[in-house]
């Protein structure tokens, strides 16, 4: 059975306020495809009242989520639907009924011997930095990078990674990598439901950081960040030998210490908070922080923000089964940064900068996408 109390359900009291803020209920619109629909069912199947034909559009429907958490956040009940949702797909992992096969494919690649998600050689772990040879990169050192899959393989394809190493050096800070060593944090594998998988991985990191003597990791990506810095505690059942922090964080405290400043810019641009830095992790100012401090700067908020912001797709490995409307989520949250005439969205995830840029080449979309940390070193004096 799921590990969760399933009496938790009972708290939901139909009211519904989750269904408005849905991303993918208004293309759906089946119950089902909402919290309230999926609290419904997972009372039925953990009751034995639903019935057999129905098993498999029940586990579909709960891999079609977002796990974006802005049910969680409107819910007057208080009810923790991400981790009743999650905690649901491992138990599908675990159990008799069938996965949704996008899942079983992306669990058959051998992570064991690539250590990344994409399936790449595992030499391919270094490829963001292929030709910097101006880079420097300590053996040793108390501050760890972690650059995170996307980033070192498939995002953009590498220059947010290649711009933070570029930022640290500029500020003369001293830092490590785990360069071919650096394996997958496990979060694809804890929001799929495979918690094993992401277990091995964790402990494997967490030796090979502590053998840097590193006690500060910084990510790049708010998924890894958030694994470290919430999942590893409750999957090796111990408090972390380290500190994390989300690039964002540690820049503005370069800021804060006179390490970086910036030139003056004429550029409009609108923030995208991605879920798990945001409704996850509570990070809300450091961005903001680092846009205000940026001279001449326009900064404008998104309609929907922080606490409130709209998913960009790319979450909770919905990708993985839905990839087409994943990108019709994230035109919506194109047309909403459109709305309020900026030149450039930014993020600070390379799944959402990821997401986000596709749909603006497949749509054809004016306007810019770019990644903060990216915008930080153009822009530093
Ligand atoms: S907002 Fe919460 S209480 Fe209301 S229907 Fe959705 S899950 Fe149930
Ligand atoms: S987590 Fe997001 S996508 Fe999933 S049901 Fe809640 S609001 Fe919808």
């Amino acid at each position: 059975m799921p590990n969760f109390d399933k009496k938790k359900l009972l708290a939901c009291v139909r009211c519904g306020k989750c269904r408005s803020v849905c991303p993918i209920l208004p293309f759906k619109g089946y119950e089902t495809y909402s919290a309230r629909g999926k609290m419904v069912t997972i009372d039925a199947y953990l009751n034995n009242l639903l019935a057999q034909e129905n098993s498999q559009y029940f586990v579909d429907r709960i891999y079609d989520c977002l796990l974006c958490g802005h049910c969680k956040v409107v819910c007057p009940s208080g009810l923790d639907t991400t981790h009743i949702l999650k905690e649901m797909r491992t138990h599908f992992v675990n159990s008799e009924l069938s996965i949704p096969s996008p899942v079983v494919k992306f669990f058959s690649r051998d992570i064991d011997e690539t250590g990344n998600i994409f399936n790449f050689p595992k030499e391919d772990r270094n490829i963001w930095m292929e030709g910097q040879t101006n880079f420097n990169i300590k053996k040793d050192a108390k501050i760890l990078y972690f650059v995170g899959c996307i980033s070192s393989i498939l995002g953009k394809p590498g220059k947010t990674a290649r711009s933070f190493v570029q930022i640290l050096n500029k500020a003369d800070i001293d830092f490590t990598i785990l360069g071919e060593d650096e394996i997958c944090c496990g979060n694809p594998y804890l929001l799929l439901g495979d918690n094993s998988t992401a277990k091995k991985l964790a402990l494997q990191n967490v030796t090979n950081i502590l053998k840097k003597g590193a006690d500060l990791v910084v990510t790049s990506c708010p998924g890894c960040y958030k694994t470290f810095k919430q999942e590893y505690p409750i999957l090796l059942g111990e408090k972390m030998d380290f500190e994390v922090k989300h690039a964002s964080e540690f820049i503005m405290d370069l800021i804060d210490n006179r390490k970086i400043s910036f030139k003056k810019s004429s550029k409009s641009i609108t923030y995208h908070d991605p879920c798990e830095l945001g409704r996850y992790c509570g990070v809300y100012e450091a961005p903001r922080k680092i846009l205000e401090n940026i001279p001449s700067l326009k900064f404008v908020e998104m309609p929907y923000n922080k606490e409130s912001s709209h998913c960009c797709g790319g979450g909770g490995g919905f990708k993985v089964v839905n990839p087409d409307l994943s990108l019709e989520i994230a035109l919506n949250r194109l047309k909403e940064a459109e709305s309020i005439g900026v030149q450039t969205i930014s993020s600070l995830c390379p799944a959402c900068d990821m997401n986000l840029l596709e749909a603006s080449l497949k749509y054809e979309k004016k306007i810019g996408v770019v990644d903060l940390i990216e915008l930080v070193l153009e822009l530093m004096d």
